[in-house]
Order: structure tokens, then sequence, then C-alpha cells
């Protein structure tokens, strides 16, 4: 059996908002504890990633934004309001870092390699968009993965599943026009970043290739699940995508103190079962997971250990 893959290094734990964040270093040791013992687990392999170069990252970004990003963290960091927080020095490498990990996630899932991936990684990357930071994401891990794909396995169709509980508008916005990645979000709505009205469906070449299922507050496994099963299951069968992608936040969670959405532990099972049926119905069972939010500890640990066992079965 091919082996899992675990993405994970320690200088994302370097990357540091500033005191009280709640996108904080914590987060990843939570999870990292949760699944420590599947480092026993002959099923899994824990990998140390590369860091992305400055030309990947400009597959989504402008060049001028990734260089700014890399001259203030070298100057020893800065305020920066458009991330809520602090650049800090390790900001930069850990950010090409953490792309860095969802491309090598990608060509080894996709070449057969590794039967799937999880990408722990931080900064998380759905928000920020092709020339600034935004909410707590530096560079756009997913959709820089994403655009890598098509441009060097040549893939013609790429899905995109979010189902942090905020819109990911930059990853919506680099594939609004595209047509070959295409976007599923569930998310609370109204809530940060305004975006994410079921009728942003796509423009040009992407017209139908954007997919937002908002979630009301208080809504929870049930209506989740329905976004998964009603929508999101025919909604594939349409578009035969190759390879799956997870834009995994758990702040959907009943704990977590950044939403009213109540998934529980058990509904984000429920979910990857979903996730795990689409990628072996079309992907060739080829998926990759990345990090995005979660900010209640435990339910995060929990959480991550569930999806992971979910999706891999
Ligand atoms: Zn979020």
């Amino acid at each position: 059996m091919k082996p899992v893959a675990i993405l994970y290094d320690d200088i994302f734990l370097k990357h540091d908002l500033g005191p009280g964040h709640p996108e904080c270093p914590a987060r990843l040791q939570a999870i990292t504890e949760s699944l420590n013992d599947l480092r026993q687990d002959e099923r899994y392999i824990w990998v140390d990633p590369p860091e992305a170069s400055p030309d990947d990252i400009a597959r989504v970004h402008s060049p001028q934004y990734v260089d700014w990003i890399r001259q203030n963290c070298e100057a020893g960091g800065s305020v920066y309001p458009a991330l809520e927080g602090n650049l800090v020095p390790e900001t930069y490498p850990a950010a090409l870092k953490a792309a860095g990990a969802v491309i090598q996630a990608c060509d080894k899932v996709w070449d057969g390699e590794w039967g799937g991936a999880f990408a722990l990684v931080r900064p998380p990357g759905h928000h920020a968009v092709k020339s600034s930071a935004m909410g707590f994401c530096v560079f756009n891990n997913i959709a820089v993965a994403a655009q890598w794909l098509v441009d060097k396995k040549k893939a013609a169709s790429v899905l995109i599943v979010d189902f942090d509980v905020h819109h990911g508008n930059g990853t919506q916005d680099a594939f609004y026009s595209d047509g070959k990645v295409a976007y599923f979000s569930t998310h609370q709505w109204p809530h940060y970043p305004g975006t994410g009205s079921k009728r942003e469906d796509g423009e040009g070449n992407g017209i139908g290739a954007n997919l937002n299922v908002p979630l009301r507050a208080g809504d929870g496994d049930d209506e989740i699940l329905s976004a998964f099963n009603d929508r999101l299951k025919p909604w594939t069968e349409e578009r035969k995508p190759e390879f799956l992608l997870i834009s995994a936040g758990f702040d959907a969670h009943e704990d977590d103190p950044l939403s009213e959405i109540r998934v529980t532990t058990d509904g984000y099972r429920q979910m990857a079962n979903v996730l795990k049926e689409i990628a072996d119905d079309h992907c060739m069972g080829r998926w990759v997971i990345t990090l995005e939010g979660g900010y209640n500890m435990k339910a995060l640990g929990d959480s991550s250990r569930a999806f992971l066992e979910g999706i891999v079965g």
C-alpha cells in the first residue's frame, strides 16, 4: 500500500503574529500531538517539505508582493495590518515552505508515489489575494499548488474543496475566470470576509466552476453534510476532476471561538468519507489536504485526526 504523507516542519512554529493572536503556533502543536502515535503506524510517513521558489509563489501572486514580504521579513519584520498581525523574520521562510509542502504533496500524489497527503502548515493561505496578505494568510498555498498542477502536470481539471468556516476569497479570485480549477466552498455567511454568496458562480471560462454553499449561524453536521452530498457530489459528477485538493479549516467546529457553525468532530469524519468517495470515483484516489483555520486547540487536534482517519479509510 502507498503511504500517506504528513508534511510538517518546525519552521511553521516560528511564524508568530503576536501575543494573544488566535492563529498561533500552538495550533500546529495541538495537531502534531493528536497525530503523534501515527509516527509508529506504517501506513504513514512524516516528511520535512522543501520551500517553494519565489517563482512558484508568483504563479498566483504578483512578484512585487512576494518580494515585498521577503524584504520586510529580512529587515526584521513589521506590523502588517493586512495580516491582522506582525511579520517576523521567519514568516517568509515559513510561508515559502507552507506552499512548498502543498506543491510537494501534489507532485508525489499525482505521480502515485503517495496515497494521499496532509500538509500541516502555517501560515494558512485561502484569504491571500494576488498582491496582498489577508486575514491570517500570507501566500495562497492551495492556489499556488493548484496552478502548479495545471502548469507542471498539465492537469485539465482540479477540484478545490474548502470547508473552512470563512469563505476562501483569495482562492475563488485566483480561478474565478479559469475553468481548469474549480472551487467549492461551505462557510458561514454573512461572515468574514464578506464574499461567498451563492450568486458568485464564476465568469468567462470559469462560469459554473465556482460553487458557494453558504451556511447560516447555528447550522451543523446535517447542513454541511447535505451540502457535501446534495450539492458537491452531483456537481463533481459533471466536472469530473482529476485531482482533489482540500482547504481544511476546522473553525466550523461547535467549540471554535471564531464562528457560530456547529460541526462536531464526528461530522468532520463523515465529511471526509464523502470526499474519499469523490477522490476514489473521479480522481484515482488522489487527494491532498492543507490546513487553513481552526482556533480551539482541542477541537482542532481531534477534528484533524478524525478527518484524516475518515479520508484514509
Ligand atoms: Zn477560517
